[in-house]
């Protein structure tokens, strides 16, 4: 299989990025979530590592309606500083949606 993540990737031995106690707690894992979703320890399984960080350590900040100081830009999700995973990122689009929305209608009244 070919990796599709960008910038790259190099290959080696995750052993060599992390500590042993998580290393071996993967090698007791894997097998257990293979017997549960079949292909996880497949041999020729790719793991990406090592992410560090999963959500925006810095945060884009906005108003009361969702908009940042550049007026009609909504800042919004995981890259905005919003969300940290996939619920969390769509409940804040739906914030925002709503947000813009409501400010269109305020704009025709
Ligand atoms: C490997 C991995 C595993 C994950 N696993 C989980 C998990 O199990 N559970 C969980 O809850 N979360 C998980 N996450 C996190 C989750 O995927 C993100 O938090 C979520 O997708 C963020 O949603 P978003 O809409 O904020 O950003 P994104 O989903 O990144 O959407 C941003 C969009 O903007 C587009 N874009 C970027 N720049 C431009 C531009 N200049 N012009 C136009 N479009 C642009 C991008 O192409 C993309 O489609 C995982 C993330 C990764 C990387």
């Amino acid at each position: 299989m070919t990796p599709s993540y960008r910038p790259g990737v190099k290959w080696g031995s995750l052993d060599g990025c992390l500590p042993g106690f998580v290393t071996d707690s993967m090698r007791e894992a894997l097998p257990l979530l293979d017997r549960k979703l079949k292909g996880f320890a497949d041999p020729d399984a790719v793991l990406t590592g090592v992410e560090t960080r999963s959500s925006s350590p810095v945060r884009i900040e906005r108003d009361g309606g969702c908009q940042s100081n550049l007026a009609g830009l909504y800042p919004c999700g995981e890259g905005a500083g919003y969300a940290g995973g996939i619920m969390s990122a769509a409940v804040d689009g739906m914030r925002c949606a709503e947000a813009l929305i409501e400010e269109k209608i305020l704009r025709l009244r």
